[in-house]
């Protein structure tokens, strides 16, 4: 290809593929000899590249920063020292020569800088979520740096890119947002140049900072997201997600064995399933693709071969539900009012929760009641306190949100109908079918989430002659969008 039809390409960004590889696709040397073979399979494209931290470091550097803000720096060392023996055994398998040399220097003084954090750690006992960011931080950097020279090594021109100097975030760390004009512009900025002159950019995902420099993360999960934040602002053709499963599937095959990919979805489809508890995708992933009408593929990165899911705009999985999620460790929270419920007891109720930096979910109102979903019961007694007078706080731990996707969910009637004829002697609570088009959910005990979801995926998922037989109810099988 020409310099100049590369460039004219370029500038149109349809030929820009990026590519993130999760935690378990860097986790060894033979999971980066598979990555790069890959990258190589896209050669003739133009690859950005996004890689998460090997398999396991995000927990383990949590871990360390707890132990030392605990006072027990030796464990939070040690934890540190196996991560550098990782990160070096790997830099000496793939990478040779000075490459090797100065990747070695790089990889050493970050492990320099990360075990003085956890002194100071040690010192302050005092670990906020700024200094968390922080420190997770550092497994992004190294995997990173690694893959960068890794490809290098093997013969790709590649560059390694500071996510921290191109994604710009609000200060809310631990989840933080981006600033899209200037992360857009700066992206492009940085990136373009690297791929006009035909090298593979190599970033560390989940990782980014604020305008004034501030190290912070995107979320756990969140590699995913950036990886979307960077295809987004080059205009790229496609998102590649390489995990270790062979797309999105129909229920986590932890949950139920008969569990199999769908081929295609919606975007909406895909932000639903993230939404409700689905691990594949970090669920703020689809927004900028969406909002950019850039396709995303979710494939194995153990099996390249295989066709993985497609996510994009007119995609249709071509069932009326697409799959089933279960989200455990829900409380279900119940806000009653005697007094019956309008806008200024919503305001006190959620300026309530607010306050208590409580997260909820709504799941409907009725007569004199809100029900809503919460992560945690941490914050609950003080929010029934802060509300007593006013309404009356109650909640159940131990549940779990039971979620059907599906594009058309809500306006066949009979789906709803059979969700609950098929649960029916569970204790079943709250079912949801109003909030979206898209989703059926309710609130099962936690100890039923595997029955309720192996239950509905043979109702649905079973194939079309075999239900039948059980009892005519194939028509849903036929929603071909
Ligand atoms: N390493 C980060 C995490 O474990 C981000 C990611 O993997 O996407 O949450
Ligand atoms: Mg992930």
């Amino acid at each position: 290809m020409s310099g100049l039809n590369r460039q004219s390409r370029f500038e149109r960004g349809d030929d820009v593929v990026v590519m993130k590889f999760g935690g378990t696709s860097v986790e060894d040397s033979a999971a980066i000899r598979r990555l790069i073979g890959i990258v190589q399979s896209r050669q003739h494209h133009q690859p950005v590249v996004v890689v998460s931290a090997l398999a396991k470091v995000t927990d383990q550097l949590l871990e360390a920063a707890h132990a030392a803000a605990n006072g027990h720096l030796g464990s939070a060392l040690a934890t540190v020292r196996n991560i550098y023996v990782r990160h070096e055994a790997l830099a000496d398998s793939l990478v040779t020569g000075s490459a090797y040399g100065s990747l070695d220097r790089e990889l050493r003084d970050e492990f320099r800088a990360l075990e003085s954090l956890l002194q100071d750690l040690q010192t302050s006992r005092h670990l906020d979520l700024a200094l968390q960011d922080r420190l997770l931080g550092f497994g992004e950097c190294f995997s990173s740096k690694l893959v960068s020279e890794a490809l290098s090594e093997a013969g790709i021109k590649s560059a390694h890119v500071d996510a921290r100097d191109c994604i710009f975030t609000d200060a809310r760390h631990g989840q933080a947002s981006p600033v899209w004009d200037s992360t857009n512009q700066r992206l492009q900025d940085t990136l373009s140049p690297l791929l006009q002159s035909a090298r593979v950019p190599v970033l560390g995902g989940f990782i980014a900072s604020t305008g004034d420099g501030v190290p912070t993360t995107l979320g756990r999960g969140g590699s995913d997201f950036s990886a979307a934040i960077v295809g987004a602002a080059l205009g790229a053709a496609r998102v590649e997600i390489w995990t270790d499963v062979d797309g999105v599937m129909t229920a986590d095959p932890k949950l139920c064995a008969d569990a199999r990919v769908i081929r295609k979805m919606s975007f909406e489809e895909a932000a639903e399933l993230a939404h409700f508890g689905a691990k594949v995708l970090h669920p703020a992933t689809l927004a900028p693709a969406m909002r950019e009408n850039i396709p995303v593929y979710v494939l194995n990165a153990r099996r390249p071969e295989g066709e993985g899911t497609e996510i994009s705009a007119r995609a249709r999985t071509g069932t009326s539900v697409s799959a089933i999620t279960a989200k455990r460790n829900v409380v279900a929270v119940e806000v009653a009012s005697s007094r019956g419920i309008d806008s200024a007891l919503f305001n006190t109720v959620f300026g309530t929760f607010d306050q208590h930096a409580c997260a909820v979910d709504v799941m409907g109102t009725s007569l004199g009641r809100i029900s809503l979903l919460a992560s945690s019961t941490a914050a609950l007694p003080g929010i029934a306190a802060d509300l007593q007078g006013v309404a009356d706080v109650r909640w159940e731990n131990h549940r779990a949100l039971v979620c059907l996707v599906g594009e058309n969910i809500r306006h066949q009637p009979d789906v709803a109908r059979r969700v609950f004829a098929a649960v029916s002697d569970m204790d079943v609570r709250v079912l949801c079918q109003g909030a979206s088009d898209r989703t059926i959910s309710f609130l099962v005990e936690e100890s039923k989430v595997e029955e309720s979801v192996q239950r509905l995926h043979t109702l649905f998922f079973q194939k079309p002659e075999l239900v039948r037989d059980w009892g005519g109810i194939s028509s849903a099988f036929c929603q071909a969008g």
